[in-house]
């Protein structure tokens, strides 16, 4: 039997208290930016918050996973979809990979319709930047309507 892929989540600060429900979720049906496990067995080996603005956590966290086998940094949905969203994750993306040498994948959960509405109408991801970024998640509508 294989070992199966190890990652780790990091949420956004503001979202401290939430009990993972939609990135449990969206692992177990391989929906979202876990789509890309639909052959692998997965197993959540590290979860953190970033530590609240600027994201000071991020600069130990992943040191703490990679130890714990993790190969994956999942930085998840919450950091893209909220208001506003985080203005560092690309910086933590390049860091993550830079510092420990690990993969480092832009979201978890498909992003939920009510979210996409909104961020359309303000703009938020006109740019080349962001369409990278939410690429991942973006899902198909159906899907991100069953994470509103
Ligand atoms: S906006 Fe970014 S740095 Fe601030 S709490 Fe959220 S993830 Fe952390």
């Amino acid at each position: 039997m294989t070992e199966p892929i190890k990652i780790g989540i990091i949420i956004c600060d503001r979202y401290r208290s939430c009990a993972g429900g939609k990135c449990l979720r969206s692992l177990r049906n391989r929906e979202g930016a876990f789509s890309v496990y639909k052959n692998q067995d997965v197993e959540i080996a590290g979860y953190a918050s970033c530590g609240g603005c600027p994201g000071g956590n991020v600069e130990y966290a992943p040191m703490e996973m990679k130890k714990n086998g993790v190969s994956v940094i999942h930085l998840a949905t919450g950091m893209i979809v909220g208001y506003p969203p985080c203005p560092r994750i690309r910086y933590f993306t390049e860091f993550i990979r830079e510092k420990y040498g690990m993969d480092v994948v832009v979201g978890t959960h498909p992003i939920p319709e009510n979210y996409l509405t909104t961020h359309t109408a303000l703009k938020t991801w006109d740019s080349k930047l962001w369409q990278e970024l939410i690429a991942p998640t973006l899902s198909d509508e159906e899907t991100r309507k069953a994470y509103d």
